[in-house]
Parts: structure tokens; C-alpha cells; sequence
């Protein structure tokens, strides 16, 4: 193929990218990529635009060029333990349409069916078939195993012993079941990897390599880990796992197998101050218990793995700044300055970031 056939189809994936991105991705000199991008241009092959990404700067902004008339559509479902939303998103990070839905879970038959009509009303408010969809993905609250695509663990029942917190109806069957009845198979992915893809590729991110992001709820603790740019899954789809990384040698045995681990120090009670809504004196005291507990919990993490920077949730609001303290006062305190001289603890910028991870997964597994 020629050079400018390789670079039209690069940019159907990679839609507003710059001169010097498509440089990098091809080992290119720029001066080569100006004039085969020019001669695209003249053809009428790719859109050239204002680069969002340099919105409000001063000087003339520079350019992103696209592939003319190409735009990728992804549809994503991303589920809760009790509800599921879908959208329509493009691989510029558009959303073009949204859905949502509670999750029957009386079956597995009822499950895959929320789920899918779920997708289904996305894609109908998009104005589009299932089936013209480019890629689909599924965010699930659990760890994803990177063989098999599927739950790395099966939930336990919450009235019995050993609960483990996953949602009750989730299995690999379901999961099968549904893959088999949508067009495609889809991306399975753990939903705080998909939130910190989406950081990196369009948010708070950016300009990082290195990035761990917490997403923090009322449900728990997730984490997703981006080392030199590449989403860390781990042999079996554990890594990132935060809310089980051993904190007290004499903690409570926890549903992982493990002892001490984050998610049973800190417990469900601690974890409801985060509800949207949640008042009360002793409120803002949990919080900073949070934060200060998840600050220690990041320090070896922080000695191993030297992060460019720590995202946190843009979902907590107003609470956000609040916490975001907490863990950099504890984190600095019980760390080696070297680890963490230039590290950046920021607030997430997207509303909905694990829906915009979508493309970003699409497009990395494409690569
Ligand atoms: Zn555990």
C-alpha cells in the first residue's frame, strides 16, 4: 500500500490526529507527513480542524486532521451491580446518543436481555442498527481476565459468608450469552480501566504516560493502572485491584483470600460518606479517613511504579478537592520524596468517563 493509502486508514482510527502524531505512529519525518498530508488534503481525502485539545490557548491553535466521512461508531453498555447504561460514541470521544435501564436479574435470560435492549435503545436514539456499529463493549464492575475476556472471580450470595461484592448475576455465561446474541464480540473490560483510558485519551490524562486512576464510590474502591501509555491488565486481570492490597497485618480475613486488605479496613459504613446526598457531623470525618487511608495505600504503589499522576474519579464533585488533599498530604508523608517529587494528584475531568473509554479500548485493541 502506498504511504498516503497507510495514512488515510490510520486516521479512520485515529480521527484528529496532528502532523506530528502520525510522524511518531509511523517513524516518519514531519517534512515527509506535511506533503503526503497536503496531497490528501488536495484530494479531499481528510478534514483538517482547530486541535480541541488546545482550546483557549493563546496564538493561532494548531491542527487535527481526519479522515473525511469516516467517523467510527462504538456502542458501549457499561453495568452496575443493579443498573446498566449505554451510548453511542464516536472515537473522538462524541457521545450521540444515550440509555438507560435497571437490570433484571430474576434470570440470566432476563440480564442478557437488559442489557442488550439497553444497547439497543442507544443505538436506536443514535439512529443507528446494532449491526452498523463498528465496535461494542461491555464494562463490567469486576476483574476481566485478559486470556478469556470473562470475570476473573463468580460472585458469593451477599447473605452468606465470604461475600465478595460482585454483582449476583454475573458469570461468564451471561456474559457468553450475551457476546452470542449481539452482532459482534465485543470488548470486555473492567470498568475503572475503561474510566482511566478515557482519562488518558481525552481528560486529565493527557499529557501523562504513567497514570493510575481511583475510581472511588459508594460501591468501593476501583483502579485502573497505565504504564508508558498501555493499560495494565496483570496475568489474570487483578492489577489495579486497590481495594485488595494488604493494609493491616491483623485485618480481618477478606472475601479475596486475603487478610488486612483495603476494601475490609476501610468497610461498607466508611464508604456510604460518598453518597451522593450524604450529610451529617460525621460525614467530612470519614472522608478524611478515607483519604488518609487510601494516601498510605498508595505509597508502595508510588515507590514501584513512580506514576506521573494520580486521577481521581471526576464522579465525587464537590468532595472531589477535599479528598484529593487528604491523599497527597498521607501519600507525601509516607513516601520517599524521590518517588514522589513531580507526581500530580488531580481530579478527573470527565463526567462520564467510563462510557468514553469505549472507543479509547476499541482503538487500543485495534492497534
Ligand atoms: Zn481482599
Amino acid at each position: 500500500m502506498s504511504r498516503e493509502t497507510d495514512i488515510c486508514e490510520w486516521l479512520v482510527r485515529h480521527p484528529g490526529s496532528s502532523r506530528a502524531e502520525i510522524a511518531t505512529a509511523f517513524g516518519l519525518p514531519r517534512t515527509t507527513v506535511t506533503s503526503v498530508v497536503g496531497r490528501l488534503l488536495g484530494q479531499g481525502l481528510v478534514d483538517e480542524a482547530p486541535d480541541p485539545r488546545h482550546a483557549g490557548g493563546r496564538g493561532r491553535p494548531p491542527t487535527v486532521l481526519s479522515r473525511r466521512g469516516a467517523d467510527l461508531l462504538v456502542g458501549v453498555v457499561i453495568a452496575t451491580p443493579t443498573r446498566a447504561r449505554a451510548a453511542v460514541v464516536d472515537y473522538r470521544g462524541q457521545i450521540h446518543s444515550r440509555a438507560h435501564a435497571l437490570i433484571d436479574a430474576s434470570s440470566e435470560r432476563a440480564v442478557v436481555t437488559s442489557l442488550r435492549s439497553c444497547l439497543d435503545t442507544a443505538a436506536t436514539k443514535g439512529g443507528i442498527a446494532l449491526t452498523g456499529l463498528d465496535e461494542l463493549v461491555v464494562g463490567l464492575p469486576a476483574a476481566i481476565r485478559p486470556d478469556t475476556r470473562r470475570p476473573a472471580l463468580t460472585p458469593v450470595p451477599e447473605n452468606s459468608a465470604g461475600w465478595n461484592g460482585l454483582a449476583p448475576w454475573l458469570s461468564t455465561s451471561v456474559i457468553d450469552h450475551l457476546a452470542a446474541e449481539l452482532p459482534r464480540e465485543p470488548h470486555v473490560e473492567n470498568d475503572a480501566n475503561l474510566a482511566a483510558l478515557a482519562e488518558c485519551e481525552f481528560g486529565a490524562g493527557r499529557q501523562f504516560r504513567n497514570t493510575m486512576y481511583l475510581k472511588l464510590t459508594a460501591a468501593g474502591i476501583g483502579c485502573g493502572l497505565i504504564i508508558d501509555n498501555h493499560l495494565q491488565r496483570g496475568s489474570t486481570g487483578f492489577a489495579g485491584e486497590l481495594a485488595h492490597m494488604h493494609i493491616h497485618p491483623d485485618g480481618p480475613i477478606c472475601h479475596c483470600g486475603g487478610r488486612g486488605c483495603l476494601a475490609t479496613i476501610l468497610g461498607q459504613d466508611v464508604f456510604r460518606a460518598l453518597e451522593p446526598g450524604a450529610d451529617g457531623p460525621d460525614r467530612l470525618r470519614a472522608i478524611d479517613a478515607i483519604a488518609a487511608t487510601l494516601g498510605r495505600a498508595l505509597s508502595p504503589l508510588c515507590t514501584l511504579l513512580n506514576p506521573d499522576a494520580v486521577i481521581l474519579d471526576a464522579g465525587l464533585g464537590q468532595i472531589g478537592p477535599r479528598i484529593r488533599d487528604g491523599i497527597g498530604h498521607s501519600l507525601r508523608a509516607a513516601t520517599s520524596p524521590a518517588a514522589v517529587a513531580t507526581l500530580h494528584i488531580v481530579t478527573g475531568e470527565l463526567d462520564d468517563a467510563e462510557v468514553l473509554g469505549a472507543p479509547a479500548l476499541a482503538r487500543n485493541a485495534s492497534r
